[in-house]
């Protein structure tokens, strides 16, 4: 594939240094005031109070079904978790940063264990309440625990879920729908970790393993489903209700930002790190968090050097066009959840003029940061949680002029960082000391 790359691609520095698999990082040309790009999107604040909405009719049912969400009412959050240590951390690698240091934890979150329980339960929800509603079960306005009678369940059980994934989407979508009765198919890419295959199957889903990568995983799960009123694919590429339901963690971090009494506006500016896979999820919440904060909030992707695919069709404006074995990479990478060759089209549309910038994290980076996180914090994250640290470093660390995000200035003692960490909660204790043990045995 290597040989249809474009001479003109060839002469681009930034893809020289993409194919070289050196770290980088790339500051979003096309950025700019969120005002000028939020009108024109297809999606908008309406839409984010709506799938709120439609999450808190869901509480008492979700509360039955999981016993992990008593604690919460069935609100599927995390804690946003201050991580002074690992602040001081940056500090031995001769790297700073004034203001605060916050983890948003979402490998803690409920279900699913990572960000996926955001996105991916919302669109299973969503379509057990379309569903209901249709057959006549259920009326918006009516207390949705009554979809846990028995009743509904085979109803449901009629119906077929079905997703491609590289392993996290396919446990949030396979967990939530089975848990509501539905029929589950998982269409899982060679990366998929054997463990969440397993866990799968514990759960009753039906796992369909491909050779291929995601985008094929992606492409048998859409064509099976395609003509079939019965099953409804959950669309990873295209799919605006898994869009949605990252974007409102936007809503629930402003909320825990004000608890803490955190400031954020054009003065005292937001910097969110956050892990790119096909985008969905740093493309939510992005989305989100300009609909909330404007040109206060300042959020930057990252991606492993083998799998930068949004980077790619971001500085080449080819967007889906191009794979990122088109420039000779192979997208084999300790990261899973983030080994994705295409970006998704709507993600990318929407990330195009709001974030910051993008960069590249190498495999080592990863688990160098897992490994810190763990041993200052006590967090125990994934390797693709882990690289939203790693474009924390890039951006404080990067030129001068490349630092200041609209005027704002990362390195000031007024701004805050929060670092994403997408997961790793349901990780077995074995699979998560061997990825330990790799870095340990690379550092000694
Ligand atoms: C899916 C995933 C991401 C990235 O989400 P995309 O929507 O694919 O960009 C990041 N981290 C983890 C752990 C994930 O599972």
């Amino acid at each position: 594939m290597v040989q249809r790359m474009d001479s003109s691609l060839r002469g681009i520095k930034e893809i020289r240094q993409l194919r070289k698999r050196a770290p980088l990082y790339w500051a979003n040309t096309a950025y700019g005031p969120a005002q000028d790009a939020l009108p024109f999107l297809e999606l908008d604040m309406e839409d984010m109070r709506e799938t709120c909405a439609r999450l808190d009719r869901f509480k008492t049912l979700l509360v039955r079904l999981f016993k992990e969400l008593e604690p919460t009412g069935g609100c599927i959050e995390s804690p946003l978790v201050p991580v002074p240590r690992m602040k001081e951390n940056l500090s031995h690698r001769r790297l700073s940063i004034n203001g605060e240091l916050y983890v948003k934890a979402d490998h803690l979150l409920p279900v699913a264990g990572s960000v996926k329980a955001r996105g991916g339960i919302h669109e299973v929800l969503f379509l057990a309440e379309k569903t209901a509603v249709q057959e006549g079960l259920l009326r918006l306005e009516d207390d949705h625990a009554v979809l846990a009678k028995e009743e509904t369940r085979k109803l449901f059980g009629r119906y077929t879920v079905s997703v491609g994934s590289t392993g996290n989407l396919g446990l949030g979508i396979g967990i939530a729908g089975a848990a509501l009765g539905f029929n589950t198919v998982v269409h899982l890419s060679a990366e998929a970790r054997a463990w969440k295959k397993e866990l799968l199957k514990t759960k009753g889903v039906t796992v369909i393993e491909h050779a291929s990568d995601y985008s094929a995983a992606v492409k048998a799960g859409r064509e099976a489903a395609a003509g079939d009123p019965m099953t409804h694919f959950v669309d990873d590429e295209r799919s605006p209700l898994l869009f949605l339901g990252y974007a409102v963690a936007a809503l629930e971090l402003q909320r825990q930002l004000d608890e803490l009494g955190v400031t954020v506006d054009r003065a005292h500016p937001l910097f969110v790190y956050i892990p790119c896979g096909v985008g969905g999820a740093p493309g939510g919440i992005t989305f989100g968090l300009k609909q909330v904060y404007g040109d206060a909030v300042h959020c930057v992707c990252a991606e492993p050097v083998e799998s930068p695919c949004m980077l790619l069709g971001m500085l080449t404006g080819l967007e889906r066009d191009i794979s990122v074995y088109d420039i000779g990479l192979e997208n084999k990478t300790i990261a899973d959840g983030l080994a994705v060759s295409r970006p998704s089209r709507i993600a990318g549309r929407i990330l195009k003029h709001l974030a910051a910038g993008f960069c590249t994290v190498t495999d080592v980076e990863l688990l160098s940061s897992l490994a810190a996180l763990g041993r200052t914090e006590n967090m125990r994250i994934e390797p693709s949680a882990a690289a939203g640290f790693s474009a924390l470093e890039h951006v404080i660390s990067c030129e001068a002029p490349l630092r200041v995000f609209l005027g704002t200035d990362p390195l000031s003692v007024n701004s805050t960082h929060i670092v994403w960490s997408t997961g790793g909660g349901l990780v077995p204790d074995e699979e998560y000391r061997a990825y330990t043990a790799r870095i340990n045995g690379l550092i000694v």
